[in-house]
């Protein structure tokens, strides 16, 4: 049975409200997914000297990002009065998180909710821990929903409901760490501090709900900031993007996040994949390809992740093996074979185990590494495309309706649609 912590009646629950409520009424700006030059410039805002406000943005970096401190009052090399305006002005506060469940096999999932930010309502977005025994990896959600319509996965039956802003992506990787034990000043289970080296989060995967590339801005952003030596400090080799196949985003994503890339493939000829990763019609094999094989950066010791999800008699035979071998030729690449996992109501079904390992082989044999993805959390539905959430977005005269009934209570101009 997989442990499900419904924080709706949890002491816990009451207390991440209470926090996240707490901060609502007073406008602060919260200083999370701010670049250092936001930072800097809040910060002038606020009335720090100018002189001042580098070493004090890097202060604050190392507190927020590296030791994920929650309160202004604990940052020990800040003068007192100085405490005191950042904690009027700003806040630190994390998002609520709605449940927490374990699988069986250790993974964790949470969902989230953030606010309606142009959505009309509250959006919630799930995000997955897998821990095994040399990594710990996160996967993270980009986007509520997902304008594509990719056949197998679950999260493409969700109509894109909003993107995910720089705040709300890192947000995911910095509540984990909060509810892992996982920043260098906290306390593990009673252990003590966790040693730097030591940590559980230890890649990243762009491969939760939504797709990257369809939010480029706010995922760069976000990734830049996960990636910084004085914060979270993740190795751009440990953080890796995937995409469906957006190419005008992957030049881009190499030049300008350098971080590592895994392509959806899941088909070797463009009429099935019309039909699977309907993307295909616009940015068809051979153009996604050429897009790789000029991926800035891509090297045999930097290659890049082919997914192919096993679909019974769909895309499972040696045949395709061969096709996909054909297919990557002269791509520094390798292949990670994804047992299909279903979700209610889906169509396919997963190809048989000794149908995978076959294909498997042949891959390996032809010189490409194929690991077989091992199926986590499916108890709880955390594993790939099987992450979906409630969040529907609102009809536009919902939310005008919604948003003026807003400006009259508060008295405040009508949220902005985005
Ligand atoms: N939108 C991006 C990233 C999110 S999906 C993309 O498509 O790449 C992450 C991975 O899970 C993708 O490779 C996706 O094709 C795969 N996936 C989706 N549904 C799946 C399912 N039901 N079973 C196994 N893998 C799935
Ligand atoms: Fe969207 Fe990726 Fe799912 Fe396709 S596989 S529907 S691109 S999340």
């Amino acid at each position: 049975m997989p442990l499900s912590i419904d924080l709706k009646d949890s002491a816990l629950r009451a207390e991440l409200s209470a926090k996240a409520q707490s901060c609502v009424p007073d406008n602060k700006i919260n200083l999370i997914g701010l670049d250092r030059d936001e930072l800097k410039s809040v910060l002038i805002e606020a009335g720090i000297p100018e002189k001042q406000a580098r070493m004090r943005a890097s202060q604050l970096w190392q507190w927020i990002y590296w030791y994920g401190h929650q309160d202004f009052s604990a940052m020990s090399n800040i003068a007192k009065p100085l405490r005191g305006l950042l904690e009027e002005k700003f806040s630190l506060t994390r998002p609520e998180l709605i449940e927490e469940q374990s699988s069986e096999d250790g993974t964790r999932k949470w969902l989230f909710r953030f606010p309606p930010r142009g959505a009309g309502k509250p959006v919630e977005v799930e995000t997955v821990y897998i821990p095994e025994s040399d990594r710990g990896t996160l996967c993270i959600s980009s986007q509520v929903g997902c304008t594509l319509t990719c056949t197998f996965c679950h999260t493409g039956t969700q109509k894109l409901v909003r993107n995910l802003t720089a705040e709300e992506i890192l947000m995911q990787l910095i509540v984990a760490r909060d509810r892992l034990g996982d920043f260098p000043d906290k306390d593990v289970e009673g252990k003590g501090f966790v040693p730097e080296g030591d940590r559980k989060v230890t890649n990243i995967v762009m491969m939760g709900m939504g797709e990257p590339l369809y939010n480029f801005e706010n995922v760069k952003k976000a990734l830049l900031i996960a990636s910084d030596n004085e914060g979270l400090s993740l190795s751009k080799r440990r953080i890796t993007l995937s995409t469906s196949g957006v190419v005008p985003g992957i030049e881009l994503t190499g030049s300008e996040i350098g971080c590592m890339l895994a392509i959806s493939l899941h088909a070797t000829n463009d009429e099935l994949r019309d039909e699977i990763v309907p993307i295909n019609k616009k940015y068809p094999i051979k153009t996604l390809l050429d897009a790789c094989r000029n991926y800035p950066g891509v090297s045999n010791a930097k290659r890049i992740t082919f997914e192919y999800v096993m679909l019974k008699g769909v895309n499972d035979s040696l045949h395709d093996a061969k096709q996909l071998v054909q297919l990557l030729k002269g791509i520094p690449a390798k292949i990670n074979l994804i047992p299909f996992n279903p979700w209610p109501g889906s169509d396919y079904e997963c190809s048989d185990w000794d149908q995978i390992e076959k294909f498997a082989d042949f891959v390996n044999a032809n010189g490409y590494a194929s690991p077989i993805r091992k199926p986590r959390g499916r108890d709880i539905l955390a594993a790939c495309g099987q992450l979906k959430s409630e969040s529907e977005r609102l009809r536009k005269k919902e939310r005008d309706a919604l948003n003026a009934m807003h400006a009259m209570v508060s008295g405040h101009g009508a949220e902005s649609d985005t």
